[in-house]
């Protein structure tokens, strides 16, 4: 018996656990403090009434045998018609059309991140912007492929472009991104697609935080002529709709999208009837609610409580004079942190001047180092207050 030893080659995380230890330590000797967390990840606002009413209906269809469910429908790899041809629509008020057959149901986005992972031989060089979401980088590191990196800096404002020099079979793109919150208008996206065709290579491309566009960036790749020909594009529904503990998300493969001889989504339907058995039927309810009119005014209500904090942050670091990305387009800010400080540097004068708490861009990447990422995910109250303590330590 041998174990898969690539997992050897993976290395710890330290970032999360050294943010929540500092805090833990920091707190425990200043029990009169009140720290503030602008490094939350995950979304603190409630479920949208809509969908709470969706849900509780499926409860009470699973508890009569007349309309209990068990499986999903297996033609559609478990989802449900209610939920594919909502997604469907939400795309069509995208301008993208897609067939009930190209969308898959997932549990969120990042299991497909890992998951499609399988259609790919593990000889494939896979490219991967540097700072970027660790789960890409580990999944690959798993499979054992040889992962390189395209350089995101201040430069290129976090949104690095293809260079014609590097050859790579698998990209990963995250727009809006996190961590840094900067999202690619068009002309990006569509050099990145224009490479990928080029090359045969495939852009797993991961649109999570598509919902918190607002300034006309493209919310799927699929808006870019010739994508349909090169990417998969994941998606879900937990920082749209607050589903990050309900779990339910979607994974696009077109029906073009062709390597190797082979259509990928018929690929993809193989795995997914071979590993996955579905998402359950009340979140499917749940999500399908969201993109429904009344769905959609109630969510975007919570959006904004998140963007107004995003604003909040970004008024207060222009008033410093920082440069930072995201924050428009993303529930993230990316800021550079001040006097040429490192990102542990400036964590520990945060925490210990000014009693706030952010997350060090350097566990993010190598070209994460100096930066530091703030997150609009608090509470309104405590992002005013936190940057008014910001603002009152570094003017
Ligand atoms: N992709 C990105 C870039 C994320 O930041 C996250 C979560 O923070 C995910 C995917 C995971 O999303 P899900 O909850 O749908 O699995």
């Amino acid at each position: 018996m041998k174990i898969n030893e690539n997992f050897l080659n993976l290395k710890d995380s330290y970032l999360f656990a050294t943010v929540g230890a500092k805090y833990a330590a920091y707190q425990k000797a200043h029990p009169e403090k009140k720290v503030l967390k602008l490094s939350i990840g995950d979304v603190t606002r409630p479920l949208a009434p809509v969908v709470i009413g969706a849900m509780h209906r499926a409860v009470d269809e699973m508890s009569r045998a007349e309309t209990f469910k068990g499986y999903g429908p297996d033609q559609t790899c478990y989802g449900y018609d209610a939920l594919i041809s909502s997604i469907r629509g939400s795309y069509a008020r995208k301008g993208v059309s897609l067939t009930d057959g190209e969308i898959f149901i997932s549990d969120g986005a990042k299991s497909d991140c890992g998951n499609i992972l399988d259609l790919f031989s593990s000889d494939n060089t896979v490219l991967l912007p540097d700072p970027v979401y660790p789960a890409y980088f580990d999944a690959n590191v798993m499979a054992g492929r040889r992962v390189i990196f395209a350089d995101a800096n201040e430069g290129n404002g976090f949104l690095p472009l293809p260079d014609p020099a590097v050859d790579a079979d698998i990209i990963y793109l995250c727009s809006p991104n996190n961590p840094t919150g900067a999202a690619y208008d068009r002309a990006g996206l569509k050099r990145w697609v224009d490479y990928a065709n080029e090359r045969g290579a495939v852009i797993l491309y991961d649109a999570a935080y598509e919902a918190f566009i607002t300034d006309g960036s493209p919310r799927s790749i699929f808006e870019i002529e010739g994508a349909r020909e090169c990417a998969i594009e994941l998606c879900s529904y937990s920082k749209t709709a607050g589903f990050t503990g309900v779990r339910c998300g979607y994974t696009v493969v077109p029906a073009s999208l062709r390597r190797g001889g082979a259509e990928l989504n018929k690929l993809w339907a193989r795995r997914q009837s071979t590993k996955f058995n579905g998402v359950s039927y009340i979140s499917q309810m749940g999500a399908a609610a969201v993109f429904t009119d009344e769905g959609e005014r109630q969510i975007a209500e919570t959006l904004a409580y998140y963007r107004k904090n995003a604003q909040i942050i970004a008024d207060c670091l222009d008033g410093l004079g920082i440069w930072y990305t995201g924050g428009k387009n993303s529930p993230y800010i990316w800021m550079k942190c001040p006097n040429g400080m490192g990102s542990w540097e400036f964590f520990d004068v945060l925490l210990e001047r000014a009693n706030v708490v952010g997350t060090p861009g350097c566990g993010f990447g190598k070209n994460g180092e100096g930066f530091f990422r703030l997150t609009a995910f608090s509470t309104e109250e405590n992002t005013r207050e936190a940057c008014r303590r910001i603002a009152a330590l570094l003017k």
